[in-house]
């Protein structure tokens, strides 16, 4: 098997530099791309980043790349690849996603299809299996995708299985919740650190919250899963079970951190109770219903990070401008404090009353949606 892999972390746009930081910050070098991030590791890289990434949605491995117009070429292409090193005897491998971008090959399902051939071809050659005898698939799964962009074929083979943003503490969503990789991302990008205060004054099913809980207690968002790479029987389960031992121990129960969230809906409120439970966070977050024109603290040097309704979503548009105004004049004593407003509303700025310092393209899903970012006045020492 092998010893070093070529792995990329997919992201979604607009946060493949967080996921890029991330991964130095586990002391692995990379290059950030449109929409992923490239790495090479052996088998701890692909543990480490599936347990720690918190802003990325898979961590794949590159088995080949190579350029293919015909599906000659790309036969051939996915055929000489090394799957032996890849696939014991047995296993089940999916071709489970087929893109064709900008590309001469664009029929997806027969790209797919002939993807598959090849590899059963090497496999049959391999394991010296007669030519059409199928073979048994019913070991461990490898999922394997195919992407060809301008005529360059990648082809992948999924470490994760369910998206990392399922981290596994949700245990209710609610209306309209944000995705946990996403949540933790707009954390990553604001000026918060466990030593500041956090207010989510819209917070629903309470995502920011715990994100922000996770980082500052260093809890490692994988925990609490599991990943395709622990089903393969080639993968060491001893190094997974010490490098998981590792990230508990890494845990820093003793930060004393000042988390709040609120919402104006007892019953999202609720339910942002059950998923802090299920994250094991009651002692950390506090939850409140209250109407986020009812904010008020002494606090000082604050972040408040907040995802309001948008008119797509959840209120008529003229509640929503009402909301932005009367959040804009809610917001306006607390000079100290940073504020970040996550809305897909082009208007947000009028609405609310001030221009952000500093605005940041995201796409929730397949919205649009901006991070208006407002940066709160140092608070000046007085000198003795
Ligand atoms: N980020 C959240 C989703 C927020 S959706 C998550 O991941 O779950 C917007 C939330 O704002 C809803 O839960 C809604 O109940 C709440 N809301 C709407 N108007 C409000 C107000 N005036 N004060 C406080 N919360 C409000």
């Amino acid at each position: 098997m092998k010893a070093s892999f070529d792995l990329i972390a997919t992201a979604a746009a607009g946060l493949e530099a967080v996921v890029g930081r991330e991964i130095r910050n586990l002391n692995i070098d990379c290059q950030v791309e449109n929409g992923k991030v490239r790495f090479q590791g052996d088998q701890a890289a692909i543990v480490r980043s599936n347990l720690w990434l918190r802003a990325a949605d898979r961590v794949k491995i590159v088995v080949g790349e190579f350029s293919a117009v015909t599906f000659e070429e790309l036969f051939q292409g996915v055929f000489t690849l090394d799957w032996e090193n890849y696939l014991p005897f047995g296993s089940q491998f999916p071709i489970t996603k087929a893109r064709c971008v900008r590309s001469q090959l664009h029929n997806e399902p027969s790209v797919q299809a002939v993807t598959k051939k090849a590899v059963v071809k090497k496999l049959q050659q391999h394991y010296h299996r007669p030519e059409g005898v199928p073979l048994p698939e019913n070991g461990a799964e490898f999922r394997i995708e195919v992407v060809i962009l301008k005529n360059k074929v990648s082809i992948l083979i999924d470490t994760t299985g369910d998206s990392l943003f399922k981290r596994g503490y949700r245990v209710d969503k609610g209306g309209a919740s944000l995705k946990e990789n996403m949540a933790a991302a707009i954390i990553e990008l604001s000026n918060w650190y466990p030593d500041k205060p956090f207010i989510d004054p819209t917070c629903g099913s309470a995502t920011f919250c715990i994100e922000a809980a996770m980082i500052g207690l260093k809890i490692a968002p994988g925990l609490k899963r599991s990943f395709a790479f622990e089903e393969w029987p080639w993968f060491d389960r001893e190094l997974t079970a010490a490098l998981r031992h590792e990230a508990e121990a890494q845990i820093d129960r003793t930060v004393e951190l000042d988390i709040s969230g609120f919402d104006i809906d007892q019953r999202m409120i609720e339910i942002a109770r059950k998923n802090v439970a299920a994250a094991g966070l009651e002692d950390v977050i506090k939850l409140k219903q209250m109407r986020l024109q009812d904010l008020k603290t002494d606090k000082i040097n604050g972040v408040i990070i907040s995802n309001p309704p948008y008119g797509e979503r959840l209120l008529d548009d003229k509640a929503v401008n009402i909301l932005y105004n009367e959040m804009g004049q809610t917001f306006a004593p607390l000079k100290t404090w940073s504020k970040f407003i996550l809305t897909s509303d082009e208007q947000f700025e009028e609405k609310y009353g001030g221009q952000a310092d500093k605005k940041r393209k995201l796409y929730n899903g397949t919205l649009k949606v901006d991070l208006y970012q407002f940066f709160g006045e140092r608070v000046k020492r007085a000198r003795i």
